[in-house]
Parts: structure tokens; sequence; C-alpha cells
């Protein structure tokens, strides 16, 4: 089966002419990670990329208004009757329509914007002193430039305070220095830990020691929710040199040597399976399981060899 495949694929790789499909940037995997990546390479007009997804444009549900745990603990409201199903009763909205999983085949995650879709919408940055560990050129310095490039801060402050901290305001994702609605349990929650001795802050993304709060969140000042899709790879699809496939899934990646120099993938609809060459890159932004699914393969493929 394996010796079946390299061959096809070696085929694939001696019958390049001028004629394969190419382009200089192929990103697998249009979440989070891939939707910023599509529009950045994008953005200069001077790449061709092509952005592979398992499925496409999220419903418009996933906009609702930001779900935070305590919804899941105090309303009673979570069913995993049709996998991941969940109501959202805030105050203030109606009720959002159960997430889905019957178009994606298993998580809503697979949706482009991916797991942003479905997170609990909690931004929280590490602390600097953190950061400062990774290595050099990724420390508190140069992080948070990019930070700041990526946020757009859309509130005053908690308490109503002008000041609102270390964020930017001019990026392209929304967020929020408290949620629009807070539940009182985790009111309740902030004096018990404050009776308890823990230290109540208003800047968890910069305080360095132990303390609690009401944590900021990706979402746009009417209480909605911030995703990757909406914030980056909604408004950089119409670019002529950004093509988004979706349906598609990476399958395996073709090597020369120690570089990858494409991708194979099936169109799930039709169960046509293509190959796709990279000018200059591929990049796996596939998520914490497919992406080492993919290196792994092709670690176990090239083991048999
Ligand atoms: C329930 C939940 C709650 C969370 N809450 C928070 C939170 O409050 N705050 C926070 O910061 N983080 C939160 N996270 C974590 C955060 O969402 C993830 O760390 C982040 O979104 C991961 O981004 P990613 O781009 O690596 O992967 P993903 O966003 O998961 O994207 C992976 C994409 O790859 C695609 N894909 C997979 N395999 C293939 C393939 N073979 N071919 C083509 N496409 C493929 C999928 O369709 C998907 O679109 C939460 C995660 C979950 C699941």
């Amino acid at each position: 089966m394996v010796s079946v495949f390299l061959v096809s694929m070696a085929l694939l790789c001696l019958a390049r002419g001028g004629d394969e499909e190419a382009y200089d940037y192929i990103i697998v995997g249009g979440g989070t990670a891939g939707s910023v990546l599509a529009n950045r390479l994008s953005e200069s007009g001077k790449h061709s990329v092509l952005l592979l997804n398992v499925a496409g444009a999220p419903p418009a549900a996933y906009q609702g208004p930001v779900l935070l745990s305590d919804e899941y603990i105090v309303q009673k409201n979570r069913t995993t009757d049709s996998g991941l199903a969940v109501k959202i009763l805030q105050p203030g909205y109606r009720a959002v329509e159960a997430f889905s999983v019957k178009e994606t085949g298993s998580s809503p995650a697979r949706f482009l914007g991916g797991s942003s879709l479905v997170g609990l919408s909690l931004y929280l940055r590490d602390h600097p002193e953190a950061l400062d560990a990774w290595g050099k050129g990724w420390g508190w310095k140069e992080m948070r430039k990019q930070f700041h490039k990526v946020e757009r801060l859309g509130r005053t402050c908690y308490g109503g305070s002008k000041s609102c901290g270390d964020y930017g305001t001019a990026g392209l994702f929304d967020i929020a220095k408290e949620p629009a609605y807070t539940h009182p349990l985790t009111m309740d929650f902030l004096a018990a830990a404050k009776e308890a001795g823990i230290p109540e802050t208003r800047e968890l993304n910069t305080m360095h020691d132990a303390a609690t709060a009401v944590p900021p969140t990706s979402q746009h000042t009417d209480g909605t929710k911030s995703h990757a899709f909406d914030a980056f790879l909604r408004p950089a699809m119409g670019r002529s040199n950004l093509n988004v496939r979706h349906g598609a899934r990476a399958d395996r990646l073709i090597m020369d040597g120690h570089v990858c120099k494409g991708v194979a993938y099936r169109y799930l609809s039709t169960e046509e399976d293509r190959v796709v060459f990279a000018k200059k890159e591929v990049v796996l932004s596939s998520g914490y399981v497919y992406s080492p699914r993919l290196l792994f393969c092709l670690d176990w493929a090239q083991r048999r060899i």
C-alpha cells in the first residue's frame, strides 16, 4: 500500500512538466493560524497562495455571543446529542442554534476559522517573563509588537477607566478588556478569592504574580465573537493571488530529499486525488492533531523505503 503510494508520488514528481499546478505558498489548514497566514502571505500581492481546508465557511451561528465556561456550569444547557451541540443563553441574546457536526463530519472546528469558532474566547497572552524564556527573537520585547499589530481593543476598560493597558487598537482582531456579559458566579468567585488572600487584577495579560480577574475576551463591542475567519480570512478572500480550496483534505506531503515540494490532497465530494506543488514553501497549520499526523505519516513512509 505504502510502496504503491510512494511509486505513484515518484511518478508524479517525474512527470512534473510546465503544466502542473503550482503556487508560491501552500497552506495546509485554514483554521486560526491558517487564516492569519493566508491573509499575511497574500497581503503584498507578490506571492500566489493556495489554502487547503477540510470544510468551507462557517455558518452565521458562529458569530453568536461569546460562550464562557459559566454557561456550561450554571445553565446546564450543554448536550452531546448531536456531537458538539451547545445552546448559549446569555441574557440579552437569542439562544444560538446548536453547533452541528453534520456538515464537517466531525468537529465544527473544521470549518474555515478552525478552533477559533468553538473556543471560549478567552484572550490571554502569556506573561512577559514566560515569553522571555522562549528564546532569542521570541521574548516580550519582540512579541509585544506582534500582539499589538493583531489587536483592536474596542471598549473602555473595566470600571469605565479610559486607560486600557498594553493593547493595540488598530489591528484586525477585535478584543475586549472584559466580557460584555459576566455571570454573577464569576463575581462571587473573585470575591471569594480575595477573601482567601488572592489579589484581583485588572491586567491579567501583564500581571506577573498569581491573581484572579475577569478575563479579556476576543469579542466585538456588541458582545459577539471575534474569530479568525471573519478577522483574517474573509477580508483576504477577494485577492486574486489567494485561492481558498475547501472540501480538500491534505493526505500526504511530497518530499524531495528533506525539502517538502508539494501536497497530495483529496476532494472529499468527488473522492478525486490531486497533487499541487509549492515554488517556495508548504506551511502546515492543520492543528495539533493533523499537522503531527502528516509529519508522522511522512516519517513512517520514509523509514519504509
Ligand atoms: C473547545 C475549545 C475551547 C478553546 N478555548 C480557547 C480560549 O478561550 N482561548 C484561547 O486562546 N484558545 C482556546 N482554545 C484553543 C485555540 O482555539 C486553539 O489553540 C487554536 O485555535 C489552534 O489553532 P490552529 O490553527 O493550530 O488549529 P485549528 O484552528 O484547529 O485549525 C486547524 C484547521 O486545519 C484543518 N485541517 C485539519 N486537517 C486537515 C487536512 N488534512 N487537510 C486540510 N485541512 C485540515 C481543519 O479543518 C481546521 O480548519 C480552545 C480550543 C477548543 C477546542
